[in-house]
């Protein structure tokens, strides 16, 4: 029958171009990886630059206190130089070694604060070396994958003009129901009779259904899974 012989041409640059694009994604899926581990890597980047800010503030206030405490410390060491009473003496040295061992004290910590900050430092230049070698790598499957799905795409290309004619002399109705049941079935929307069973699900149909096939004078859709018999 010519309107199933058209619809079948439909189905045979359907399907071309379908396997293609599936060969294409398979490659894609490849690249598709390599750019959800890169985007990981990218992940790890953005806890080790806010533990660095939170370093770097901390490593300023430091040392506005140590500061504070030293200031304190000169005008204690000024007051000592004038002080002329035993009391007073004696007070403002225990001041002193107190504010000595809080300078001191910030000053540890200070020391700390900036071991981690490098620490942190280092980090990131690893990270970023590691970041940017993987963004080589993935330039490398970008090309490789380009390359390799080069072929699939210009067929996919060339078999569009083709396709588009052939839906053109298709008839509507029966595309309409082609278009439908073809991402589910594919390459078998339209089948042969296999005896008295559908080519495409397997299951009898009856003599009648058989019969109007055979006379092909009207289209005929398999009962049970609605291919197009022919
Ligand atoms: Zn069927």
């Amino acid at each position: 029958m010519e309107s199933l012989d058209r619809l079948r041409e439909v189905q045979r640059i359907s399907s071309k171009i379908s396997l293609y694009q599936s060969e294409i994604a398979k490659h894609e899926k490849k690249l598709e990886i390599a750019l959800a581990d890169y985007q990981l890597l990218r992940d790890q980047m953005a806890p080790i630059e806010a533990r660095l800010g939170q370093g770097q503030s901390i490593a300023r206030k430091l040392e506005l206190d140590s500061k504070e405490a030293e200031a304190k410390i000169e005008k204690n060491r000024k007051q000592l130089d004038q002080a002329t009473q035993a009391t007073e003496f004696t007070g403002l040295k225990e001041q002193l070694a107190r504010f000595e061992e809080e300078k001191a004290a910030i000053e540890e910590s200070l020391i700390l604060v900036m071991e981690k900050i490098e620490e942190l430092r280092s980090q990131e230049l690893d990270l970023n070396k590691h970041i940017a070698d993987t963004e080589e790598q993935l330039e490398e499957i970008r090309a490789e994958v380009t390359e390799n799905t080069k072929d699939y795409r210009n067929e996919v290309e060339s078999l569009q003009k083709p396709l588009e004619h052939a839906r053109e002399v298709a008839d509507d109705e029966l595309l309409e129901t082609f278009d439908r049941l073809f991402p589910s079935l594919g390459a078998t929307v339209v089948v042969s009779l296999d005896g008295n069973a559908c080519g495409g699900c397997h299951l009898s149909v009856s003599s009648q259904v058989g019969e109007k096939v055979q006379a092909g004078i009207s289209v005929v859709n398999c009962p049970s899974c609605s291919r197009f018999l022919g």
